[in-house]
């Protein structure tokens, strides 16, 4: 799986599927389900830290193959395996509003809503009007936004809900300068351009998971082939030749560890870990 995670490393799936429409989806999920396999969607990875013993289960990956997008008056709809930051340079290109925190995220849009994924106080939830999912017995729904709960980097989606399209509001608006200037700053404070997952833990409550690790003195702190930033603490980076899976949790764990040890704090990691 380290050629389908931007964090590069992870072993293998023992079975790896990349469906070309809506249709084979559902028939992949009812493959797994009918011989009583795990199985997980993935986009991009670039929110994923697989296990070095690889994932026994078979991974879906929606990419290029489901990526239409098509901007409405007011909205915009994009298949899940749409680039989320092309959908962000799309709708400013366009004049629409509401999209400018997006730029710099590296995900799809199946991930991004996933992972009610977000930057400078907006986020997936601001804009979502509703969704197309698969559930994990094959059923397609439609499910309105405003029947869905969110909270900071969820989603409450039924268990093992694959999506398959989004449409957001994105009417014809003024641009906000000012999370349009962050978002194309990111290089500044961010090591955009390294092998990540982004942020390694979710913000705890009034605190910045970054700062209160890089308290800890750990910026630089290198496990094998695996490096937290010295750039900004809460990313961990693969600046090695064989860095392993487990180099990066040894990373994760100490980082838990120390700001638990230090403050009290217990941290959540933002990255999906699956596999063994
Ligand atoms: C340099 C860098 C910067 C980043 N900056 C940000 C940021 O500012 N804000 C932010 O929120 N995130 C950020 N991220 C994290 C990541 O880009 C987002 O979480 C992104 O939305 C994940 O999308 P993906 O397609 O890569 O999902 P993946 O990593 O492939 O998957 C992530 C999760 O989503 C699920 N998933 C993927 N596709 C689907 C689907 N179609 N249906 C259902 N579930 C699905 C997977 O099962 C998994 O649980 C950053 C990452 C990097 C590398």
């Amino acid at each position: 799986m380290s050629l389908h995670t931007t964090i590069a490393v992870g072993g293998p799936a023992k079975f790896f599927a990349v469906p070309r429409s809506s249709r084979e989806v559902v028939e992949l999920v009812k493959l797994a389900r009918g011989r009583d396999l795990d199985f997980i969607v993935i986009g991009k990875g670039s929110n994923l830290l697989v296990r070095d013993g690889g994932y026994r289960g078979m991974v879906i990956k929606i990419g290029h193959n489901l990526s239409r997008i098509k901007l409405n008056k007011q909205t915009i709809f994009a298949e899940a395996g749409a680039s989320f930051s092309l959908l962000a340079r799309k709708s400013l290109s366009h004049g629409r509003s509401g999209f400018e925190f997006a730029l710099g995220i590296p995900g799809t849009v199946g991930g991004a809503v996933r992972m009610n994924a977000g930057a400078y106080g907006s986020e997936v939830s601001n804009v979502l009007v509703r969704l197309r999912v698969i559930d994990e017995n094959s059923k397609v729904w439609v499910i309105k936004a405003r029947e869905i709960e969110f909270g900071y980097r969820r989603i409450g989606l039924p268990h093992n809900a694959i999506v398959l399209s989004a449409t957001f509001f994105c009417p014809p608006g003024e641009v906000n300068k000012e999370i349009l200037a962050k978002s194309t700053q990111r290089k500044r404070t961010q090591p955009v351009s390294s092998k990540s997952f982004g942020c390694t833990f979710v913000n705890p409550p009034g605190a910045h998971a970054g700062r209160l690790i890089d308290a800890c003195g750990l910026k630089g702190t290198r496990s094998g082939g695996a490096m937290i930033s010295k750039k900004h603490a809460n990313f961990i980076l693969n600046v090695g030749e064989n860095t392993k899976a487990s180099d990066v949790e040894a990373l994760i764990d100490l980082a838990k560890r120390e700001v638990r040890k230090k403050f009290g704090v217990s941290l959540r990691p933002e990255v999906i870990i699956i596999g063994h």
